[in-house]
Parts: structure tokens; C-alpha cells; sequence
């Protein structure tokens, strides 16, 4: 069980982003593996501390975290910390964040490109749209490629030249006390070289904050909870860096009349109480409209019928599961004279030929079903009361 990230820094839920960074960087001085050499616990700690903190301090993975907590997470592709090195890698873009340094003393060429994010949107579909497939076109707000330099954050012309303050190194190194210190370039932010005319457009980031259009091909099949990856939909990346992913998270709208569980569909046609006793050929609706369905003499309200491959189309084995129809029997609660005189006839025959035999009381019946093993033929007193 995974403790709560806001619970691992100890801050309330709504804490400002100075509240987080404060509350980390006080956890991250006491647990910081250098002071507590050997200390599993220790390690646990920063560890744990560390990866809180990756993700409040990015807006749009604490969102997510709020929303879906952990498991959240996963899905947008962050699975927190894995190995010891990714441990230590983030520790180190933290720390530098802080405290201008470096450790391992590790000079790090890094490219100046970085990936851009993953990005969850959710959407309601009718429950046609879900069940039968729809090219949907959505509208995101995020990232997108500068068109100015196309992306690559450099003004027309202009090239990337070796960072003059740093000379390509990224960091400059020191020694103070027991450590030894390296402090991230600030002229290039590490990445050694910089661009000797950055396009003005975004500021050479080859990205802007903007909108784009994304057509989504809803499979037939999709359910509340289905998650779509659009690969490559996300936000646009920093100076070429490559896209995030769009995941698309399904909700359903409930339908009027149909109801549904996986692949299996559910209907409840009411029919007439003179059509159950004397069997019919009802109406029925299904996906692709109506169909005729013969019911039996003698059905019984609840009686269930399933017509194969008239349900859902399944996402995994693309086959249709079936429709299951559900008999409910309609009582008129307005009669005529004429259907009165009808029913009270129906009803006096109903009798008479009852209790020449086993009586009329249902409860009579039970007994005699349970003595004789359960003979079903409790529709016969439909009329009982
Ligand atoms: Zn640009
Ligand atoms: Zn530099």
C-alpha cells in the first residue's frame, strides 16, 4: 500500500507550491543518504519523499494525483521510482533546484530537448456513440510546436553554439567542506550549449501554450472507464523533444431504454397481460432498431429471453454478445365494461375449474409443490386476487 503523497511531506492538500518545495527540502536535508550513510530507513525515507514531491510539484501530475491518486499515475505513465539510479537522477534535478548542486560530481551532458507531457482528458459519449463506435474531434488546450522556428526553439539562421561560461561542461565544480560541489551552469542550465539566437516567437522552447484539434476513433465497445492512448497526442515536447501521449478516459451516458453489463445487453419490454396468456409476437428494440420476437403461451412476468450476437461488440474479440430481453407484464388500470364483463367471466371459469381440484389459495398450491417436488405451475393462478 502506497502512502499518501501529501501525508509523506506532511503538508494539507491544498498546500501552496512554496509550502511542498519547503516541506521536501526539510525532509530531504534530514533523510539525504550522505548523512545517514548505511541507513535503509533513511533511504526508504528520502526515497519516498523524493518521488512525493516529483509529483506535487507538477501542476498537471497533481491534478491527476487529486483526481485518481496513485493509480492515477500509472495510467499518465509516471510509475514513480523504479531503480536506484532514477532515484538518484531525480534527487539530483531537485537538489540542483534548490541549492545550485550537483551530486555524484558527475559532469551531465544533457541535450536540451525534453519530452513533453502526458495528458488525460475525459469524455462522455452517448451510449450509441459507445457501443457502436464514432469518429469523435476533441479541442485541447496544451503545448504546441512553435511555428515560428518549427520546434527547434533557434531563430531562422541562428545556430547552437558551446556554452561560453561553462565550456560546454553543463556544471562548474567546487569544493566546500566535506562536499564536493558542482553547480549547475546557469548560463545554459546544464546542457552545455546554447542557442546563439533564441527564436522570439517562444522564447526557445519551440513550443507555445495553444490549442489543437484531435480526431478520436471511439472503438465500438467502449465502456465508463475505458482509457484510449492517442501515442504522440500529448503535449509537444521542449526544442524537439518528443510529444506526450493523449489518453482518453470514456464516460458513458446512461441510455433510456437499454442497459448493459460488458457485452451483454438488457431491455425490459412490457407486454400485455391477454398477450403473456395467449402468446404473441411483440416489438422489441435493439441496436439497429426493432425486431419481432414470439413469446409463449403462458409467459411469465420476469420470464427472461436472449437473442445471440445482438449485444455489445466486445473491444477484445470484436464479437457481439448477446440481448437479453426481460418480459414484464402490463396490467391496464383502465377497463371498460365490456372488458370487465369479459374478465369477471375469465375469472368465474378460473375458479370453478380450480376448486374442483386443489383449491384456489396460492399458498395451498405451495404445499402441494413442495409434498410433489416443485411442479411450475403457479402462472394458473395469475388471476388469484
Ligand atoms: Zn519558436
Ligand atoms: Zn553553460
Amino acid at each position: 500500500m502506497k502512502r499518501d503523497y501529501y501525508e509523506i511531506l506532511g503538508v494539507s492538500r491544498n498546500a501552496t507550491q512554496e509550502e511542498i518545495k519547503k516541506a521536501y527540502r526539510k525532509l530531504a536535508f534530514q533523510y539525504h543518504p550522505d548523512r545517514n550513510p548505511g541507513d535503509k530507513e533513511a533511504e526508504e525515507k528520502f526515497k519516498e519523499a523524493a518521488e512525493a514531491y516529483e509529483v506535487l510539484r507538477d501542476p498537471e501530475k497533481r491534478r491527476i494525483y487529486d483526481l485518481y491518486g496513485h493509480d492515477g499515475l500509472k495510467g499518465s505513465g509516471y510509475q514513480g521510482f523504479r531503480t536506484h539510479h532514477d532515484i538518484f537522477s531525480a534527487f539530483s534535478d531537485i537538489f540542483e533546484e534548490f541549492f545550485g548542486m550537483g551530486f555524484g560530481g558527475r559532469p551531465r551532458q544533457r541535450s536540451a530537448s525534453q519530452p513533453g507531457s502526458d495528458l488525460l482528458y475525459t469524455m462522455e459519449l452517448t451510449f450509441e456513440e459507445a457501443v457502436l463506435g464514432a469518429d469523435k474531434e476533441l479541442e485541447i488546450e496544451t503545448y504546441v510546436r512553435c511555428e515560428s522556428c518549427g520546434g527547434s526553439g533557434a531563430s531562422p539562421g541562428s545556430r547552437e553554439i558551446t556554452c561560453p561560461a561553462c565550456h560546454g561542461y553543463g556544471q562548474v565544480f567546487q569544493h566546500q567542506g566535506f562536499f564536493r560541489i558542482s553547480t549547475t551552469c546557469s548560463r545554459c542550465g546544464g546542457v552545455g550549449h546554447i542557442l546563439e539566437s533564441p527564436c522570439r516567437a517562444c522564447g526557445g522552447q519551440g513550443r507555445v501554450a495553444g490549442k489543437k484539434r484531435v480526431n478520436v476513433k471511439i472503438p465500438a465497445g467502449v465502456d465508463t472507464g475505458t482509457r484510449l492512448r492517442l501515442r504522440g497526442e500529448g503535449e509537444c515536447g521542449v526544442r524537439g523533444g518528443s510529444p506526450g501521449d493523449l489518453y482518453v478516459q470514456i464516460r458513458v451516458r446512461p441510455h433510456d431504454v437499454f442497459e448493459r453489463d460488458g457485452t451483454t445487453l438488457f431491455v425490459r419490454v412490457p407486454v400485455h397481460f391477454a398477450e403473456a396468456v395467449l402468446g404473441a409476437d411483440i416489438e422489441i428494440p435493439t441496436l439497429e432498431g426493432t425486431e419481432t420476437l414470439r413469446i409463449e403461451p403462458g409467459t411469465q412476468p420476469g420470464t427472461t429471453l436472449r437473442i445471440p450476437g445482438r449485444g455489445v461488440r466486445s473491444l477484445k474479440t470484436g464479437l457481439r454478445g448477446d440481448l437479453v430481453v426481460e418480459i414484464d407484464v402490463y396490467i391496464p388500470k383502465k377497463i371498460n365494461r365490456r372488458q370487465r364483463e369479459l374478465l369477471e367471466e375469465f375469472l368465474k371459469i378460473e375458479k370453478e375449474t380450480k376448486e374442483k381440484g386443489s383449491g384456489w389459495g396460492w399458498w395451498k398450491k405451495k404445499k402441494k409443490e413442495k409434498k410433489s417436488g416443485g411442479d411450475d405451475n403457479s402462472g394458473k393462478t395469475a388471476f388469484a386476487f
